[in-house]
């Protein structure tokens, strides 16, 4: 077989192996996590291949960066919202359909095209204000 045929498709089949394994220590992480500590929990992936795997992962609604933080999270396709504690950094995902919604047709009123939305709400989290 030509290796035009097999190494494309061998580059395909890593970068799914890569996209996994980083889903997988995103999943597992109840607090943001930076691409550069993921890269440390796998140690045969470098942190270029994790940046490109969170790439894959966020435009699949499967991830979405904190921008605040520069941290990443898994989420699921519902997932409108993110809640962070500034304190203990805990996340939580929030599905607000609503809210989104109104977001949109006030956009549309006012003739503003939405690129992106990224909805995060800093607070602190019930373990946090328990203990104040
Ligand atoms: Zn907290």
């Amino acid at each position: 077989m030509c290796c035009c045929t097999w190494w494309p498709e061998l580059k395909r089949r890593k970068a799914f192996a890569v996209d996994q394994q980083v889903e997988k220590i995103l999943l597992q992480c109840t607090r943001p996590i930076g691409a550069y500590q993921i890269a440390e929990r796998l140690p045969k992936v470098a942190t270029t291949q994790v940046y490109r795997a969170l790439e894959r992962l966020i435009a699949k609604d499967r991830a979405r960066r904190i921008n605040a933080r520069n941290r990443f999270v898994a989420i699921s396709a519902d997932t409108d919202l993110i809640a962070i504690c500034s304190k203990c950094d805990e996340f939580q995902l929030l599905e607000c359909p609503d809210f989104v919604s109104g977001l949109a047709n006030l956009c549309d009123s006012r003739a503003f095209r939405i690129r992106e939305i990224c909805l995060e709400m800093a607070g602190t989290c019930r373990n946090c204000h328990n203990g104040e």
